[in-house]
């Protein structure tokens, strides 16, 4: 019979006879242990998993580009994708949720990441973000806490309000991110609807060497869109892909989404005397004291061939900063810094940033060498160490981190220490509209629905310091009377 189309092959490359029948000992079998068709199909398919993201597992990815339309700047950083008004920079996006496991529903309420990977011309900048400009804590000694309360009991394997609402009533520094969760940005309407945030306070620096703090905003020109929670535990049921097939399937119809890209920027003298801790994670930077500055606009217009390659293998680090980019104090920042590749080398293997989706445009010269998986050429005769006379890539002091000044001892710093965890919830609750509030105030009360006394107690005080109508609103929802809340705290008891 004539072959058409690509013959198939083992993994060695030959041609396979018949891929319908086991070579067995007579018609009715055994199985002869010389079928290294079978074996080597088995085998495989066993290890076709590799370990899930332990946070971020289930998402969604696309190519596009970044085109700069404000070359101005490069008043503020020497990175060459803002050189000149129309540059334009590949970009490779992934969002999904956080808390979900890897075939968890898409619209389950949760923040959503927003990682953009700028293939620029020296080297991966890596913007690996949210769709909320703050975050629930600002240490990060209390990540691994954190996520465990957003995972599963360890006794029930069920997810748990209980876990989630006692972590945050005990660190009020979550409330602002808590009061966004619950609002409708909680839940929203797929990934093109929804803008992104650096979240964290990264530096740029120029060519006269100034440095500027600054926090990146991706703002969605297709609007922002949200469901309602009915809407979205619905869909949970009847399309738990929801999220996938809206940006693939936009994007087969081209329609490409597209954000602009803002930045705000603080010059480095102003650091140490803003009112706001510019490197606290829980906090924004009002927009009337550091106004958003067009950067670019970046457009997504091409679909993955295969998830598993170009998606599922993407790494994203906050470490991939280009020259004229740099980092920021922020503790929780600098944690991402180590535990993102770390947790890249665990999942896909110490070599993850040779492959294909994560590889740099820019050209790869290092020292590095060998590994599992080493699979692209590991620099053929070049010399593996340096110094050497060899020719082998050398240093260049042009590219040095500029000096920063510290101050201060060496101490586990108590963060606590700034208690001031309720004037930008008040702010977000005081922009909301009153339907807005509603919905907000009715997410949390069916969150809180089923969590012990003291714990709804602690928390309605939370927002009742917010916000008078906000605290009110929740325990009313809950069947509970505020006046007795209020007086309990106040004589430093619980109200049952
Ligand atoms: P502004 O009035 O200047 O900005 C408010 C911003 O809030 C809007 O521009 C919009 O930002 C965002 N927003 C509007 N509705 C909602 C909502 N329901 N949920 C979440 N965000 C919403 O005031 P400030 O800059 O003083 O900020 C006030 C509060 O707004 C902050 O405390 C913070 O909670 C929230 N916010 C502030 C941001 C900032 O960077 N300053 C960014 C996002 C939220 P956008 O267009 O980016 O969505």
């Amino acid at each position: 019979m004539a072959v058409h189309g690509k013959r198939m092959t083992t993994d060695a490359g030959r041609p396979v006879g018949d891929n319908q029948n086991t070579l067995t000992a007579g018609p009715r079998g055994p199985v002869v242990f010389e079928d290294f068709l079978l074996f080597e199909k088995m085998a495989h398919f066993n290890r076709e998993r590799i370990p899930e993201r332990v946070v971020h597992a289930k998402g969604s990815g696309a190519y596009g580009h970044f085109v700069c339309t404000n070359p101005g700047i490069k008043d503020y950083t020497t990175a060459k994708l803002f050189a000149t008004a129309g540059k334009r920079t590949d970009v490779f996006a992934r969002f999904s949720t956080v808390g979900g496991e890897k075939g968890s529903a898409d619209t389950e309420r949760d923040p959503r990441g927003f990682a953009v990977k700028f293939y620029t011309d020296e080297g991966n900048w890596d913007m690996v973000g949210n769709n909320t400009p703050i975050f629930f804590i600002r240490d990060p000694l209390k990540f691994g806490d954190f996520i465990h309360t957003q995972k599963r009991d360890p006794r029930t394997n069920l997810k748990s309000p209980t876990m989630m609402w006692d972590f945050w009533s005990l660190s009020p520094e979550s409330l602002h991110q808590v009061t966004i969760l619950f609002s409708d940005r909680g839940t929203p309407d797929g990934y093109r609807h929804m803008n992104g945030y650096s979240s964290h306070t990264f530096s740029l620096i120029n060519s006269r060497d100034e440095l500027f703090y600054v926090k990146w905003h991706f703002k969605t020109l297709q609007g922002i869109k949200n469901l309602t929670r009915e809407r979205a535990d619905y869909i949970r049921g009847t399309d738990p892909d929801y999220a996938q097939r809206d940006l693939l399937e936009a994007i087969e119809r081209g329609e490409f989404p597209k954000w602009r890209v803002y930045v705000q920027i603080m010059p480095e003298r102003e650091a140490a005397t803003y009112r706001i801790n510019p490197f606290d994670l829980t906090k924004v930077w009002p927009h009337r004291d550091y106004p958003l500055v067009e950067a670019g606009e970046m457009t997504l217009n091409r679909n993955p061939q295969n998830y598993f390659a170009e998606v599922e293998q993407a790494a994203f680090e906050p470490r991939n900063i280009a020259p004229g980019m740099g980092f920021s104090p922020d503790k929780m920042l600098q944690a991402r810094l180590v535990s993102y590749p770390d947790a890249h080398r665990y999942r896909l293997g110490v070599n993850y940033d040779a492959l294909p989706v994560n590889k740099p445009y820019a050209a790869v010269h290092t020292y590095h060498r060998d590994g599992v998986m080493r699979f692209d050429g590991n620099a053929g005769a070049e010399p593996n160490y340096e110094p050497n006379s060899f020719g082998g890539p050398v240093e260049d002091p042009l590219y040095n981190e500029r000096p920063r000044a510290i101050s201060g001892t060496v101490a586990r710093h108590d963060h606590r220490e700034d208690s001031d965890y309720y004037s930008q919830p008040e702010a977000l609750f005081r922009l909301m509209k009153p339907e807005d509030r509603e919905r907000l105030i009715g997410n949390i009360v069916a969150s809180m629905r089923t969590v012990p006394r003291r714990i709804q107690e602690l928390q309605i005080q939370h927002f009742y310091k917010a916000a008078p109508a906000y605290g009110t609103g929740v325990a009313e929802g809950l069947g509970l009377k505020i006046e007795d809340i209020i007086a309990a705290e106040k004589a430093g008891v619980a109200a049952d």
